[in-house]
């Protein structure tokens, strides 16, 4: 049966496409060895900086992020080489898999997914390797499976203290243009970006911003590599063009999303993220439930995973928002599947936006017999109220 109204989208990415990035999206394909092409590029490419904060190389693939992850590390890294990986939730353990797989030997620290990386720890592990068997640190800025966020200059901080060499790398699929970032300011190596979550687009795109440190180590980087090569891309890049056909009319729609961006200014656009998921937390305490981030802190501002209460299924109670309200929350990840359901509250999304959406968990909660207080919408509309845009 069909659903009036727009499908409410509030899984932690891919988010909801603003029209004037479909609009700009929806035109003809053009020559991609053209001029016209390389003005496109070049502006794409600045525009991409500015939001990472870098002054090296950012270079973008016609992937999805974990494109993204696996590019980082055989542009880096040579077979064998230790990476250090701290477990803050699902999306760490899957790029440390990722790490085994290309042949690298990932250290895992363990983590109880429910704070961001602990700098102390990793600190530790980078202390006790007086050989300098490890090549690189890899965090995941914003752990989209569990709403926890880490510090990055905190991790900076310890690795510094330790005086080791090894590069730091940063995920930040799901915080990149919606949350603080510089990547020259925290001397990040290699950041990993994605299209679908801050930045407003489909699928489709992900990104590498490369440090000076990184591209000297990608001179000497043994892993195999050809598509996900550094070194033919960002000579190409330069003149505006691509080693292979580029995804052309997503990067129109990286234009228009950039665009975007600074109509409304990055510290506004991270503002309104700020207060959403401000007001999100208080709806969560209202209902007298819990979020998965016990760490203060290290709450994320895009995105809140809610456990359910003992004896209660995440995904029945998911179901039944989806059925009843064409509202799709995101679901628990790996050990926390059926446990959290997760607030995606990212992206293109305003004040009424976020209501509708809590209002969907409120009447959700509800018809599912889940246990709960009412009254955690009129709470966050409060919180929005008295936090003034
Ligand atoms: N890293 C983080 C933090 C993510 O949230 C995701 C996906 O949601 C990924 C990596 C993997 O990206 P993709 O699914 O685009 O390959």
């Amino acid at each position: 049966m069909r659903s009036a109204g727009r499908h409410f989208l509030q899984i932690p990415g891919p988010t909801n496409v603003p029209d004037r990035v479909l609009r700009a999206m929806d035109r003809p394909t053009i020559d991609h060895r053209s001029a016209e092409f390389a003005d496109l590029a070049h502006r794409v490419f600045e525009g991409l900086k500015e939001v990472v904060g870098c002054s090296g190389p950012a270079v973008i693939y016609p992937s999805s992020g974990s494109g993204a992850w696996e590019a980082a590390l055989v542009n880096t890294l040579s077979p064998g080489d230790e990476v250090l990986v701290y477990e803050t939730g699902h999306f760490a353990k899957q790029w440390s898999e990722i790490a085994s797989r290309l042949g690298l030997l990932p250290i895992l620290i363990p983590g109880d997914w429910r704070s961001g990386a602990d700098a102390q720890a990793i600190a530790e592990n980078l202390a006790a390797d007086g050989e300098r068997s490890i090549k690189a640190v890899c965090v995941v800025h914003n752990e989209t499976s569990t709403g926890c966020v880490t510090s990055v200059p905190d991790i900076r901080r310890a690795i510094d203290a330790t005086g080791h060499p090894a590069l730091l790398m940063v995920d930040t699929i799901s915080s990149l243009g919606s949350m603080p970032y510089s990547a020259d300011e925290w001397q990040v190596d290699v950041t990993i970006g994605g299209s679908q979550k801050g930045l407003m687009l489909p699928p489709g795109l992900s990104f590498n911003a490369v440090s000076e440190k990184a591209l000297s180590a990608s001179k000497h980087a043994a892993l195999p590599k050809s598509y996900w090569s550094w070194e033919e891309m960002i000579a190409i890049n330069a003149k505006g063009f691509f080693p292979y056909t580029p995804a052309t009319n997503m990067l129109y729609g990286l234009a228009e999303a950039l665009d975007m961006l600074n109509e409304e200014g990055l510290p506004n656009v991270f503002a309104r993220h700020g207060r959403h998921a401000g007001a999100t937390r208080h709806a969560v305490e209202a209902w007298g439930l819990e979020v998965q981030c016990n760490n203060l802190g290290d709450f994320s501002n895009t995105v809140t995973a809610v456990r359910m209460p003992e004896g209660h299924s995440a995904d029945a109670f998911r179901k039944i928002v989806l059925d009843r309200f064409d509202m799709s929350l995101g679901n628990g990840l790996s050990k926390l599947a059926d446990k959290v359901f997760r607030i995606g509250h990212l992206g293109d999304f305003n004040d009424l936006m976020l209501a509708g959406t809590l209002a969907g968990v409120e009447m959700g909660l509800a018809l599912a017999n889940v246990p709960h207080r009412p009254g955690g919408v009129q709470t966050a509309l409060t919180a929005l109220v008295n936090e003034s845009a």
